[in-house]
């Protein structure tokens, strides 16, 4: 049977975003990050995958193996919670210093999503997408998912710029844990 998954960005949504996040000690889980991603995975059985946009790496502020240092600090601040994101992908690219091929896989593109669909056998007919960023909705849009903006991070202003472009995610929640209630209602529904 195929998986249903949790897509969600990093920065902003899971961890605090400082900007190019390259220290390990600067990596501190939002609040209701981890007990969401728990019951999200432990109770609701989802994959959890992030879907990063990277560009630090094209402007040579981190490295891959930097970003990849971050993801496993994320993973163990999660193992807290029993709980761990099962895959992380990210797209290292930025126009402004990669060429027009390399950055297909940023978001708002579904490359990465389509990707990891592929490669964790999900359904993203019954799949969502978490993020901070009107690019994440956008993303998440592009695969056909269902959308939560969280208001963590840069969420609040993407909320003012979603709502100018009528463009609104399925739904807006405060963080990570709020987001589970409407993927409870929606997924399991009253049906
Ligand atoms: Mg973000």
């Amino acid at each position: 049977m195929p998986n249903c998954a949790i897509f969600l960005d990093r920065d902003g949504t899971i961890n605090e975003d400082p900007g190019y996040l390259g220290e390990i000690n600067k990596v501190f889980l939002l609040p209701g990050a981890g007990q969401g991603l728990s019951i999200l995975k432990n109770e609701y059985n989802f994959k959890l995958i992030v879907i990063s946009n990277q560009s630090g790496i094209a402007r040579g502020l981190l490295t891959h193996n930097i970003v990849k240092s971050i993801n496993k600090k994320i993973n163990e601040l999660l193992f807290h919670f029993n709980v761990q994101i099962d895959e992380f992908y990210f797209c290292p690219f930025h126009p402004d210093f990669s060429n027009e091929e390399e950055c297909k896989c940023r978001k708002p593109s579904a490359i990465m999503v389509y990707k990891a669909a592929k490669e964790h056998n999900i359904d993203l007919t019954k799949s969502y997408f978490i993020g901070d960023m009107t690019y994440d909705i956008e993303c998440g849009k592009n695969a056909e998912l269902k959308t939560i903006l969280v208001k963590t991070g840069n969420g609040k202003k993407s909320l003012k710029a979603l709502k100018l472009q009528n463009n609104l995610p399925s739904f807006v929640a405060q963080n990570i844990l709020d987001s589970c209630k409407f993927i409870k209602n929606d997924f399991f529904g009253a049906s």
